[in-house]
């Protein structure tokens, strides 16, 4: 990820953006994409802030990304994307655009006690906007374990908005009252006062119940997952892969792809012809058919999954592919180390060290840098 700005044109419950507002020269931006080019095979690069939009150069930044041979996704919370710079960021290449559009925001665009349906229009219109510039979409949203109703409609939203083809959830965590950390995603870091997660903390939703709950209420399982730093068979960072159909704008049908030995051999080869696993995949029907047939033919079953593609078939039918994602972001654990998904996909550059986007605020890669509180 690269971090090109601080500084947003709204205010959000709980905002994890710590720092004061700093907008990132053009120039500073391009020696960080470099220097994650020099430390890491990447793919695609996520763009994100503060609110990306407000930074001037943002048009060029995308360029200059897709300019090394890497996709864009850009995370923005819609309000100052019109129709002229989505015209500009598709020129420029970018291929995703996460929108954050959730309840706790005070916008411009949405009434100061927003309901829900409020929420949903405003997520729907500007995903069609979105979509209507040939750019994919995705959502990006924080989830509370004590509003699971905000989650249920997100995932439901998602799944039914045919212009929407990712999701991004992130549990909340009070990373505001976490102490210093210092280190990198090289040597591991730590707390510097040794203290653990702040008492008075939520309890959180475990992967396993999530998986537990999403597949009584959306009969959805998971297709991948990322361990931590300390347990790679405990998720934290899973990963659904649900094939839909929908016809003039409506679901009619849902179906999980199994991860099986079709994705890892796929994996492997792209990643022996490219050197990289392939992050980002572009939407297209006939690919998604294509790995639905053969996911039904390596996981068993083939006869529901030919009955989906029969109703793909239809007049008016379309075919198309969700990623859902959920993380939970980093922790401290009771000797005072930070805990966090395995590799972190969501690195960013601080001090020309790696470290996970979601405690970034309160890491300090050099120790010498750090007064203990
Ligand atoms: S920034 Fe990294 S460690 Fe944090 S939630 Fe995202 S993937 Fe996990």
């Amino acid at each position: 990820m690269i971090d090109i700005l601080r500084g947003c044109n709204i205010r959000c419950r709980d905002c994890y953006n710590l720092q004061p507002d700093q907008i990132r020269p053009l120039a500073e931006i391009e020696a960080q994409l470099d220097t994650l080019l020099r430390l890491r095979r990447l793919q695609s690069v996520s763009i994100v802030g503060g609110e990306p939009t407000l930074h001037p150069d943002l048009v060029e930044i995308v360029r200059r990304v897709r300019r090394r041979g890497l996709f864009v996704e850009l995370f923005s919370n819609g309000v100052a994307l019109t129709d002229d710079l989505l015209i500009r960021l598709k020129r420029a290449g970018a291929n995703v655009i996460f929108l954050h559009v959730e309840s706790g925001q005070r916008r411009p665009d949405l009434p100061a006690n927003a309901t829900a349906e409020d929420i949903r229009r405003l997520r729907t219109d500007l995903a069609a906007r979105v979509a209507a510039h040939g750019i994919e979409v995705g959502l990006a949203s924080t989830a509370y374990p004590e509003r699971m109703g905000e989650v249920e409609e997100t995932v439901s939203f998602t799944l039914a908005t045919p212009a929407v083809s990712y999701l991004l959830v992130t549990w909340w965590r009070d990373v505001g009252r976490m102490p210093a950390l210092v280190g990198d995603l090289a040597q591991g870091m730590t707390s510097v006062s040794l203290s653990a997660t702040p008492a008075g903390s939520p309890r959180e939703i475990q992967s396993v119940e999530l998986c537990g709950w999403l597949e009584r209420r959306f009969a959805i399982t998971p297709f991948a997952f990322l361990g931590s730093n300390f347990d790679a068979s405990a998720p934290r960072w899973l990963s659904f892969l649900v094939g839909t159909v929908h016809r003039q704008g409506r679901l009619i049908r849902q179906q999980s792809v199994q991860p099986t030995g079709v994705e890892r051999t796929f994996l492997k080869v792209i990643r022996r012809l490219t050197g990289r696993y392939p992050f980002y995949q572009k939407q297209q029907s006939l690919q998604t058919g294509l790995h639905l047939l053969l996911n039904g033919l390596a996981s068993g079953p083939l006869g529901q999954r030919l009955k989906f593609l029969a109703h793909a078939a239809r007049p008016g039918a379309h075919l198309g592919a969700k990623r859902l994602l959920f993380q939970w972001p980093a922790s401290i654990d009771e000797h005072g180390r930070v805990v966090h998904c395995d590799c972190c996909p969501d690195a960013v550059l601080k001090e020309g060290k790696l470290v996970p986007l979601c405690i970034s605020d309160r890491v300090h890669p050099a120790p010498a840098a750090v007064n203990p509180p």
